[in-house]
Parts: structure tokens; sequence; C-alpha cells
């Protein structure tokens, strides 16, 4: 059992490429914590820095505050799984799952019960005996987790484990990790692409985009309160609406005024915008936030509808009102392209950025 705090860490290839910029996270002993972010953001590295596969250009990495920087991967007791299942070729499953127990001279007793334990659980039990030849790609990662799992690392390390992993295997593995980790109490990093994963899976994520962390909260703070647009944009399904506004003050109230029309936030006190008469920002809106009628209404705003697309029991709308577009996400009904509807802003689903910074205006 670990806690990790990865202090200030950057990380540059070959005197030029930075993989990860000054980045410091804090994972509690026991949690499962997601890195999340597009390709390229630098997750890998990150996990690597954390196994001690990769040394760090800068910073420091403590285990329970003890510093391992300078430490082998094999002192630091990791077990990493990768996107790409390894598994070893002339081996038994059994075998391959029992390697890294038979490595540490495990009593033959103890290996037998502990892998068709962990077997059991990975619903691999009938292949045990079977060679690994042949078996498909979603099978070999079972038995690249169970080789992981039979072991009892300081901290587990997923990188994209499920990434090449038929759907129907991928959602029955997502269970078995969830619960896995919560039975075992382990530390867990768990790396992905893939929003759905890391909202299901994950106690916090930590949401990356350019080998640095943006925001590292729980799935639901980062969801509702995403501290800068490109969380907002990058989280959700599909993300969030974004209007340039400047919002300029009312008579009492504010009033937004977006490329194309103009919106009277009756709930929105001038005082919000001090002393200032105006102010330039992005204002964020969840697709599924957005109110929608389908008959005017006095202060709501025509949209004409260019696209419906569903998703599951829903409906993605993709509408335009001049240059502001935006997608709502509604109940299934029938809806034609070219339709007006009329939109509203609710107040208290509305996230406002600084036009510059991009990031949250409290
Ligand atoms: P992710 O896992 O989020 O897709 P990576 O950590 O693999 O991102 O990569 C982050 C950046 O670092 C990318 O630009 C990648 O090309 C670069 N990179 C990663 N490993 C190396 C390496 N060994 N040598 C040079 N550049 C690398
Ligand atoms: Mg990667």
């Amino acid at each position: 059992m670990a806690s990790i705090l990865l202090q200030n860490i950057t990380k540059v290839f070959d005197n030029k490429v930075v993989a990860v910029k000054d980045l410091t996270l804090e994972i509690p002993d026991k949690g499962l914590v997601s890195l999340l972010g597009p390709s390229g953001c630098g997750k890998t590295t990150t996990m690597r820095i954390i196994s001690g596969l990769e040394e760090p250009t800068a910073g420091k990495v403590f285990f329970d505050g003890r510093d391992v920087t300078q430490v082998s991967p094999e002192e630091r007791n990791v077990a990493m799984v990768f996107q790409f299942p390894v598994v070893y070729p002339g081996m038994t499953v059994y075998e391959n799952i029992a390697f890294p127990l038979v490595a540490h001279k495990v009593p033959k007793k103890e290996i037998r019960r502990r892998v068709e334990e962990v077997a059991e659980v990975f619903e691999i039990s009938h292949l045990l005996k079977q060679d690994t030849y042949n078996l498909d790609a979603g099978i070999k990662q079972k038995i690249v987790l169970a080789r992981a799992f039979v072991r009892k690392p300081n901290v587990y390390l997923l990188d994209e484990p499920l990434t090449n992993v038929d759907p129907a295997t991928r959602l029955e593995l997502r269970t078995i990790l969830k619960r896995l980790q919560s039975n075992l109490g382990q530390t867990m990093v768990y790396v992905t692409h893939d929003q759905g994963e890391a909202l299901t899976l994950a106690d916090r994520i930590a949401v990356m985009n350019e080998g640095r962390v943006l925001q590292y909260d729980s799935p639901e703070e980062v969801y509702s309160n995403p501290r800068n647009t490109f969380v907002g944009y990058f989280i959700g399904n599909p993300g969030m609406n974004f209007l340039n506004c400047s919002l300029q003050a009312g008579e009492s109230v504010c009033i937004m005024q977006a490329r194309s029309f103009s919106y009277v936030l009756k709930n929105l006190s001038r005082d919000f915008l001090g002393d200032s008469e105006k102010r330039e920002l992005i204002i964020g809106i969840r697709p599924e936030n957005l109110e929608i009628l389908f008959e005017p209404r006095e202060g709501y705003v025509p949209f004409e509808v260019v696209l419906s697309e569903p998703i599951g029991n829903r409906l993605v709308l993709h509408l335009r009102s001049g240059e502001d577009t935006l997608k709502a996400k509604i109940p299934r009904t029938s809806v034609e392209i070219g339709q007006k509807v009329w939109v509203g802003f609710p107040l208290e689903f509305l996230k406002f950025f600084d036009a510059q910074t991009l990031e949250a205006v409290e």
C-alpha cells in the first residue's frame, strides 16, 4: 500500500519534447485515480515516471513520503499493465499468471491458491491449462490483468488496459476492476482517454492536456464545475457548449450579448459586473441543461435545427442562430432538419469563463 506524490515533475525527451510540465499530483493511499486526457498529453510518461521506468528531468516522486526518485522499478514494487497485452508464448495460462510469484519463489501451494483465486475473479478458470497461443485480445488482457493482480504490489498502474478489448469484455472488465480495487483496498492509477471509463471507475480524475494537470477533482466536480474550457469540452458527450459573449449591464439585470443574439439573464443581478458596464466572457452550458421549446416564448432565442443525432435514448440537436452554434441533448422526439426551436439558458447551469485565460470565473 502506498500514497504517491509527484512533485513538480517535468520530463523532456531529446532536449526538445516536453512530455510532462511541472506536474504535481497527490494520489492517496487506497485511492483509485484516473489520468484522463487526449493522446499525447503525457499520461504514459507520467505512469512510467511513477513506476521508475523513466527518470524525470526535474521533480521528485514519493511513495508514502519516501523519496523514490532514484529507486529502481523492482524496489518500488509496482504492477503495471499496458494497452497491448503481453502474454508469454510457450506457457500455459496458468504459468503466465503464476510467473511473478515463481520469480519471487513463493511456495508452490500458495501459488496455486492465488492463481486459482485470481483466475476465478477474471472468469478464466476454465482456460488455465490452455496454451496462450490463439487466444483473442480480450482473453489475453484478462491474463495480463490476472498476472498483475496475483501479486501484492504497492500500487497498480494500468495504462489504457481496455482500449484494445472488444466492447463487451471492456464492460465486464471495468466492473471486475472496480470490484477488485475496492475489495483489495489498493492504490490504483488508471490511465484512459475514455471519459466514460474514468467517470465510472475513478474516485478522482486528473484531467490532463499538454503535459499538465488542468483539474484534479471527483468525477462529479469535473463534470459539473470544469475549471477551464478544455475540461468542459473534453468531458461530456457531447462536451460543453461555449458562446463568446459580452455580459452587459441592463437596468437591474445582466444581458448576455452573443454574436447573433442577446438574452436577458433575469436572475443575474447587474452587481455581477461590479463597476464595469461590460465584460467579455465565454459562457458554457452542458447540452442537457439548455431549455428547448418547440414553440415561441418571450425571451427565448430562436435557433434552427441543422442536424439531429440519436445517442441511446436521447437526441442531440445541432442548433444554429447566425454565427452561434449549440448542441442540445433532449429526450427522443421527432424533430425535422430546418425546424425552429426556442432556447433558454437557465442561470443555475451557466458557467462563466474568462475570454483570455479560458479559466472559470467565480
Ligand atoms: P499519452 O500517453 O498521453 O498519449 P505520452 O506520455 O506517450 O502521451 O507522450 C507525451 C509526449 O511525449 C508525446 O508528444 C510523445 O510523442 C512524447 N514522447 C513519449 N515518449 C517519448 C520518447 N521515448 N522519446 C521522445 N518523445 C516521447
Ligand atoms: Mg499512452
